[in-house]
């Protein structure tokens, strides 16, 4: 624990009676200044990379390789890939900025899961179907609607396939499900693919945190996916949560609690 001590004199006229000692508990004001020295490092530490390795290949470029009929359009390539993951980093560090504002709320209105997760499928079918992953989608109907901010869940979502496609290799499979369990509905999505060790999974909800920074990072991710996600889905009264096995893939499940409006309406059109 931080504690800190402040002493005050106490004086009668000039002369110094005594002194006060006060002692307080620091730890969370202490906690909270570490975390946020540790955010800015990271953040530095994230955007600097990829400005580097774009500064070193713009420079071999200028430097002749641009002519290089086959350098020349990889080197463009690795330039523009390092581009749009740095789009992607300041576009997640500005949500979450957002989200750590007290500004920030969750819109809900009665949305059919059903759909939206049809939906999320379809968005990444062609990347599926381009990497050899067999997607599938398994709805135990009907599904009542129920209360979500629909923009905030899709990306939940997104952020849900796009590292379910991502860690898994050609010939695996990425499957979405979603079914009633008591006052909720769980929506699970599992994969075959490389899995997490178990001591990293404790942290892999933590920002920036990645089992494999390399490999996160050739393959675009920010590190951030997560923990947006994990803030949503609490922000909908949710939970989340993450099983995994290394080799034998990773499963990751979306608890949302059944809004009882939303079932009465449901009732009411039944
Ligand atoms: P990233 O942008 O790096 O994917 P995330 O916050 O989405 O960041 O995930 C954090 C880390 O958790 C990833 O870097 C990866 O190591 C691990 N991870 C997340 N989802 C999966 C998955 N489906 N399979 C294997 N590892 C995963």
């Amino acid at each position: 624990r931080f504690l800190r001590i402040t002493i005050m004199p106490i004086r009668r006229g000039t002369v110094q009676r005594g002194v006060i000692a006060v002692l307080s508990d620091v730890t969370e004001q202490e906690t909270l200044e570490r975390e946020r020295r540790e955010f800015v490092a990271n953040v530095s530490h994230e955007l600097r990379t990829p400005l580097t390795t774009l500064k070193s290949y713009l420079e071999v470029l200028q430097d002749g390789v641009m002519s290089d009929p086959e350098l020349g359009p990889r080197f463009l390539r690795v330039a523009q890939n390092e581009t749009e993951r740095m789009i992607r980093l300041v576009h997640d560090l500005l949500q979450l900025s957002r989200i750590d504002s007290n500004q920030w709320r969750v819109e809900k209105a009665p949305t059919s899961l059903a759909h939206l997760l049809r939906q999320v499928k379809e968005r990444f079918q062609f990347q599926a179907d381009e990497r050899n992953i067999a997607l599938s989608l398994s709805l135990v109907e009907p599904l009542p609607p129920i209360a979500l901010d629909r923009d905030k869940m899709l990306q939940v979502f997104d952020n849900l396939l796009s590292n379910a496609l991502k860690y898994t290799g050609p010939g695996g499979k990425v499957s979405i499900a979603a079914r009633m369990d008591g006052p909720w509905v769980t929506v699970t999505v599992a994969d075959t693919g490389i899995g997490i060790p178990a001591e990293d999974l404790p942290r892999v909800f933590d920002r920036f945190y990645r089992v494999d920074k390399a490999r996160s990072r050739e393959l675009g991710g920010t590190g951030l996916g997560l923990s947006i996600a994990r803030e949503i889905v609490r922000a909908h009264g949710g939970e989340i949560a993450l099983d995994s096995e290394v080799g034998k893939g990773t499963t990751v499940t979306v608890r949302l609690p059944l809004d009882e409006e939303a079932r009465a309406a449901d009732a009411g059109t039944a």
